[in-house]
């Protein structure tokens, strides 16, 4: 780790004058991911802007349309377990207590868990090219060790995958980011918030030099009677997706009102197919349904040497996901699997 300098800013504005003017000024929150990225060398700053002390984003704000503000620096484990969350959007609940650890969860942020970089060994290993830590080097897990990369959005660029659980459920629940700048304040839906690698797969999202994410917003529907999260991994935990899906049903008397599915682990970004969703709708929630609208969502997914499985293992998870959103108490902490 190189030598660096630690300022702590006190308001939103003093951390974004800080860092738009100074590319060698890094934002640290819960720092689960930045030290890790300094321990390796991936990135070197020389100045540490700890937002912890900046008031008024470490909780939950309700909003006058029925929905709800999440601070930037609320803890994922504050999140995961707080009383609204858990009534009204405990898709998101469960999405974030399948990601890491109990003690990173409490550590970790909601802004952070947006900004958490790729885990494709290569990025991590400075010896070995990588067009996302060096533009323009070439990417070294096309043809190497491929079996945790993507098989959706995918180029010549950079097959590397997107790691957040709870950013699945941020996409199917249709959150949005709110961001300050040194332009002032915007808010971004979360469908535009991560990137496909395109030409500049070391550009994760879209926020500009200087911004600052100051909360997520959730809009009022939750899908709290009709959710799963599922998460494929190698091991029971303490392990990323190979794959995972988020579903949220509204269901009238067995048939899909409206529908939302996203996946993660298998692209650049949390991926969501609305026509397979527009399909859904009015239709039986069955396997046979499920498993049609998997297959739109899966249209045109290619695999690599060793990340092929990951086509069949993720249209499955879509419709066993489906089907556990259909019965909710296998989704509460202790219940056994349902199927
Ligand atoms: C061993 C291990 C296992 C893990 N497993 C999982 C898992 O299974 N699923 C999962 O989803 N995640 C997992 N994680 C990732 C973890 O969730 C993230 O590291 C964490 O959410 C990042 O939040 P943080 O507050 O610690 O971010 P930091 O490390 O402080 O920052 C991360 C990045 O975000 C920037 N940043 C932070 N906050 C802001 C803000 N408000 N505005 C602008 N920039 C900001 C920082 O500059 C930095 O670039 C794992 C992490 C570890 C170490
Ligand atoms: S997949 Fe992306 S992150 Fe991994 S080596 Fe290739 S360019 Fe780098």
């Amino acid at each position: 780790m190189n030598n660096f300098s630690y300022i702590k800013a006190s308001s939103i504005d003093e951390a974004v004058s800080l860092t738009e003017g100074n590319e060698d000024h890094t934002i640290i929150a819960g720092g689960t991911n930045i030290i890790d990225l300094m321990k390796y060398f991936i990135t070197e700053p020389d100045t540490l802007v700890d937002i912890n002390k900046i008031q008024g984003i470490h909780d939950i704000v309700r909003l006058g349309d029925g929905g709800i503000q999440l601070g930037a620096l609320m803890t994922n484990a504050g999140t995961a377990y707080h009383p609204v969350i858990e009534e009204k959007y405990p898709l998101l609940s469960k999405a974030i207590l399948a990601g890491a650890s109990a003690q990173i969860r409490n550590m970790a942020t909601n802004g952070g868990n947006l900004l958490q970089r790729t885990r494709c060994y290569y990025f991590y290993d400075i010896h070995t090219p990588c067009n996302k830590r060096q533009p323009g080097s070439g990417c070294s897990a096309i043809k190497g060790y491929n079996r945790i990369h993507a098989i959706l959005g995918h180029n010549e660029n950079c097959i590397a995958v997107f790691p957040s659980d709870m950013c699945v459920a941020l996409a199917a629940l249709e959150a949005r980011v709110n961001v300050s700048g040194p332009e002032g304040d915007r808010t971004i839906e979360f469908a535009d918030f991560h990137k496909l690698p395109e030409n500049t797969p070391d550009i994760d999202n879209t926020l500009k030099r200087g911004e600052i994410i100051t909360g997520i917003q959730l809009p009022e529907k939750g899908f709290s009677k009709n959710y799963s999260y599922l998460k494929l991994r190698d091991r029971s935990s303490y392990s990323f997706a190979l794959v995972s899906v988020a579903t949220g049903l509204e269901l009238e008397n067995g048939v899909i009102r409206e529908s939302r599915i996203a996946l993660g682990g298998v692209s650049h970004k949390p991926w969501r197919v609305r026509e397979a969703e527009d399909f859904l709708k009015g239709k039986e929630a069955n396997a046979e349904n499920f498993a049609a609208a998997a297959d739109m969502i899966l249209n045109g997914a290619t695999g690599f040497e060793h990340n092929n499985f990951k086509i069949k293992l993720a249209k499955k998870a879509i419709v066993r996901n489906g089907l556990m959103a259909l019965n909710p108490e296998s989704q509460r902490p202790g219940a056994k699997p349902s199927l």
